[in-house]
């Protein structure tokens, strides 16, 4: 089956043209900061009808699998919820431009539950359907996947949120106006926070940056800056806590780790998979904690699936 996919996120939108699980051509793109998704629509027509061309013939394309960046309602292919971003999605109707546009038909899906399919399908999760996935980034994204079916909820919002769940309810204020969720805790947009912060701070390599980042956090924390290693343990011990959470609450035999935070895997992983067995609470066995393998083409592997009946 071949499907065409999309895979819109904050700052790139990435098109791909996808057969079963090998991607046969890829095209991304930089957006403006700040486009509107009425703006960005029509460069993804353009790409998609580039790689439509290169459909080998006599073949169907079955549709458009298309990952947003914010809540939506798979059912009614519907954008739910944008969080600051595209605030005009929820107004466009993408069934009526997918075939408009293109005479195809249009599953939508959460670009984070597309990357969990994906990685079930040919990456980390493989062979499971008892899965959760946690991305660690600017924020922290998250995706359950249970007896082999991604977990919707009645308002779409169950499985994705677990970067808000709390790890400290006296700690620092979140976006999403509680307090002390793994994300205010331990990300990318908080980082910064904790640093400065933190006693050590001044007389760290880190006041140097005016953009501190966890890849510059982790080499620091790597060369013995004091202030840099005690910030990644803190870090560490933060999502190994919510780990623990997303196992108790979605009940997987596989936690798969996403997310830029993984270009320094051996710095974290070890420590997750260690804190998971002596924490959860889980009698039947052992918790495999995974790094995703497929980066940035799980969404797009994940994509062809929408249009099999039994994931939705
Ligand atoms: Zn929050």
């Amino acid at each position: 089956m071949i499907v065409l996919a999309v895979d819109l996120g904050g700052s790139h939108a990435t098109c791909a043209l996808v057969a079963g699980t090998a991607i046969l051509k890829q095209e991304s793109f930089r957006l403006a900061p700040g486009a509107s998704f009425g703006a960005v629509l029509p460069k993804i027509e353009v790409v998609l009808r580039r790689l439509l061309e290169q459909v080998p013939s006599g073949v169907d394309c079955r549709g458009i699998g298309f990952g947003f960046c914010g809540l939506v309602d798979p059912i009614q292919s519907r954008i739910v919820s944008t969080n600051g971003k595209y605030d005009d999605a929820c107004d466009i109707d993408l069934n009526v431009w997918a075939h408009d546009r293109f005479g195809l038909a249009l599953r939508l899906e959460n670009d984070a539950r597309l990357a969990l399919l994906g990685e079930c399908l040919a990456g980390a999760g493989a062979g499971s359907g008892d899965a959760v996935m946690m991305t660690l980034g600017t924020g922290v994204g998250g995706a359950a996947m249970i007896g082999g079916k991604l977990l919707h909820g009645k308002h779409f919002q169950a499985g994705c949120l677990g970067g808000h769940f709390v790890v400290n309810w006296r700690g620092r204020a979140c976006t999403c106006g509680n307090r002390g969720c793994i994300e205010a805790e331990a990300s990318g947009w908080s980082l910064p926070l904790l640093c400065r912060e933190h006693p050590l701070f001044p007389s760290s390599a880190l006041a140097a940056f005016s953009e501190i980042n966890f890849e510059d956090l982790f080499r620091l924390a790597a060369q013995g800056d004091a202030c840099a290693i005690n910030i990644r343990e803190e870090c560490v011990e933060v999502w190994a806590a919510g780990c623990v959470t997303m196992i108790h609450a979605y009940d997987p035999d596989v936690l798969i780790v996403g997310g830029g935070v993984m270009k320094s895997a051996d710095q974290v992983l070890p420590r997750l998979q260690a804190h998971v067995e002596r924490y959860a609470w889980t009698p039947w066995g052992k918790v495999r904690v995974r790094a995703a393998e497929l980066s940035d083409a799980a969404p797009l592997i994940g994509a062809v699936s929408l249009f099999e009946r039994d994931s939705r």
